[in-house]
């Protein structure tokens, strides 16, 4: 039997409708407005695009919105005091500094001046420790987002088998932790990990994070397993010898989806709930900043 195909987009509309009601509610019972600053450094054409649809979406579902450009060759110490303005402005609730940041920059000491209530990233050192440890936390987006869908297929992951292949700490570590906080049995694979075809194959949930396209074939997958691909990889035009670039995931979509029981696609699954789970962030940090109650199922 084909897989169910988990529609990342229209779930992600989902999301972010949700996100937008209880803006509304914010707005309407106690006057305030959710507000999120994104901070681009240089001119990094993807960043740049990302930058521009979060800017929108935020928009769209009726939050503030304030982007900061500044030049590649922004002093460490300049963004350092922007982001302290930032963590002092009342009508800011989420900060995110767009990665990669250029070289001469330290990401970690970035990342980590954030104040983290409104690290809506995730990825203070705090969040990390607070997820680690099972504590309230800003949770990374687009593990969250793989949560979310998760949960919604299957109810409750409990007992299942997770393998997450990637260990980066921007998706499989804080993955990893969430499926372990959902009570899943999870392995986490790497570039050294022995036999990963055998490992895989194990699994009920495969969530491939390695930034290899289509690496993952159909006959590693185990039948009747969810596959979430978080891959976003572009096969340039000449290598595939076509006119347009081509996205594809870390999994191979035709032969695993033959296998699978559901598989989100590449475009259209992991990467709109991205988004959609920073707008979540940005809301839960607003209502927490304000003591008000949070939306239910935005959050980990
Ligand atoms: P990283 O490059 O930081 O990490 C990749 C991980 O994959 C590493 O842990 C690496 O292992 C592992 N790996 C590499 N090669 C192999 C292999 N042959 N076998 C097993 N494991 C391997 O990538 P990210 O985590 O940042 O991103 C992963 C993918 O997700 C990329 O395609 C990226 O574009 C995409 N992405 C998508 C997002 C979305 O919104 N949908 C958001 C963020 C990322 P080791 O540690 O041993 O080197």
């Amino acid at each position: 039997m084909a897989a169910t195909v988990i529609d990342g987009k229209e779930f992600a509309a989902r999301v972010r409708g949700r996100v937008a009601e209880h803006v509304t509610r914010l707005k309407d019972s106690h006057g305030i407005t959710p507000g999120l600053a994104v901070v681009l450094v240089g001119e990094d054409p993807a960043s740049q695009v990302y930058v521009r649809s979060k800017g929108k979406m935020t928009v769209e579902v009726g939050m503030k919105s304030v982007e900061h450009r500044l030049e590649a060759d922004t002093s460490e110490a300049d963004l350092l005091a922007l982001i302290e303005q930032l963590n002092n402005d009342d009508e800011i609730h989420g900060i995110l500094v767009q990665l990669p940041l250029p070289g001469h920059l330290d990401e970690d000491a970035v990342i980590n001046s954030i104040s983290p209530e409104k690290d809506v990233d995730g990825f203070h050192i705090s969040n990390v420790g607070r997820l680690g440890t099972g504590q309230k936390s800003m949770v990374p987006c687009t593990p969250l987002g793989c949560l979310m869908m998760l949960r919604d297929h299957h109810g409750s992951i409990s007992g299942m088998d997770a393998v997450v292949i990637g260990r980066s700490n921007i998706v499989g570590k804080p993955m990893a932790q969430l499926l372990l906080n959902d009570s899943a049995t999870v392995t986490i694979a790497h570039s050294r990990t022995n036999n990963l075809a055998d490992v895989v194959r194990r699994a009920d949930i495969v969530i491939a994070a390695v930034g290899r396209p289509q690496m993952v074939p159909g006959d590693w997958i185990k039948p009747g397993a969810t596959v979430i691909d978080v891959g976003i990889n572009r096969l340039d035009a000449p290598e595939r010898g076509e006119g347009k670039t081509k996205l594809v995931g870390d999994v191979d979509y035709e032969s695993c989806a033959a296998v699978a029981g559901a598989i989100t696609p590449v475009p259209g699954g992991v990467g709109p709930m991205t988004i959609a789970c920073l707008l979540a962030n940005t809301v839960t940090a607003c209502c927490r900043a304000h003591g008000v109650e949070e939306p239910d199922g935005l959050t980990a």
